[in-house]
């Protein structure tokens, strides 16, 4: 029985694999770091079978035993047709027929998807989301990105490109963003912008948000004030998203929903007090479930569940 997926995460800084049970659990895992493969696209997709093989070595389960490998990358990913057309942290990635050149190394089925997806449906299927029709999954991060699962399905538009909440203008005018427009929702929630505020508040330019996390939960009151205040920003980059799509939750991942405690409260308060009624009372604000496994149980959701 093909019981076992292989998850792939590509991030900018490392690709993560692990081998998925049918629970859903990761039950081996392994790593490398990107940069050595950054070269071509080519190196990179053969450094992940090399990796692949690695981890299927003399261990049970064996290939037989895989159902396929599922890979989330961070950029712009042609589900359908298995071509990544634009990863816009890694250079040289453009119209990469990445599905094809894995598989024929491989020989078993391979999926892309874009990465925040890969965690939004692996938090659908076995993290916060289960059994939950309609959310969305923002991850907090460098970038603010978001997953879009709408009647029981993860919605990714007819240009696999919907759920760019980081790209939801919040100003008029203010700062320029990478996407080409302005005052957008990133440049305000993304961890630079986080950790550029964070300095000013503490008039400390080393303060870490990690650092800022701790002494919130010491009681300190200007750490709990920040975090306080950047669950305002997050509501209202989330104000726009509830009253158009009324979901049931909002589970929030990425490396700043660490600090969820302290967001949490003031996300809700915000979202009570600038969405519809209807929507802000039936959205509940979670907390993401899976941490850094995400993206590789996505995987299982990826090869098992969908075509
Ligand atoms: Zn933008």
């Amino acid at each position: 029985m093909k019981n076992f997926v292989i998850g792939v995460d590509v991030g900018g800084t490392s690709v993560k694999l692990g081998i998925v049970n049918a629970l859903g659990n990761v039950v081996s895992r392994s790593s490398f770091a990107t940069e050595e493969f950054m070269g071509t696209p080519e190196a990179l997709i053969t450094a992940i079978a090399n990796a692949v093989l690695v981890l299927l070595q003399g261990a049970k389960p064996s290939a037989k035993d895989v159902a396929g490998i599922g890979v989330g990358l961070p950029g712009l990913i042609d589900v359908e047709n298995g071509v990544v057309r634009i990863l816009p942290n890694i250079p040289g990635w453009l119209d990469v027929p990445f599905k094809k050149i894995l598989e024929r190394k491989l020989n078993i089925p391979v999926q892309i998807e874009n990465d925040v997806n890969m965690i939004t449906i692996g938090e659908w299927q076995y993290g916060a989301g289960k059994g939950i029709e309609n959310l969305i999954c923002i991850t907090l991060g460098t970038g603010v990105g978001a997953g879009l699962v709408l009647n029981n399905n993860i919605y990714r538009g007819p240009g696999f490109a919907a759920g760019e909440i980081g790209h939801v203008p919040l100003e008029i005018d203010g700062p320029k963003c990478g996407c080409g427009g302005w005052g957008c929702f990133e440049r305000y929630a993304g961890h630079k912008s986080l950790q550029k505020q964070a300095a000013k508040v503490f008039k400390d330019k080393s303060i870490t948000l990690e650092e800022v996390y701790r002494r919130a939960g010491e009681g300190k009151k200007k750490a709990i004030k920040f975090w306080d205040e950047t669950g305002v920003l997050v509501g209202i980059g989330l104000v726009g998203v509830v009253n158009i799509l009324n979901p049931q939750c909002i589970i929030i991942g990425g490396g700043v929903a660490r600090s969820f405690e302290f967001l949490q409260p003031s996300i809700k308060r915000t979202i009570d007090r600038r969405a519809m009624k209807t929507q802000a009372s039936m959205v509940e604000i979670i907390k993401a479930r899976l941490g850094d496994d995400a993206g590789l149980i996505g995987a299982k959701v990826l090869i098992c569940h969908e075509k």
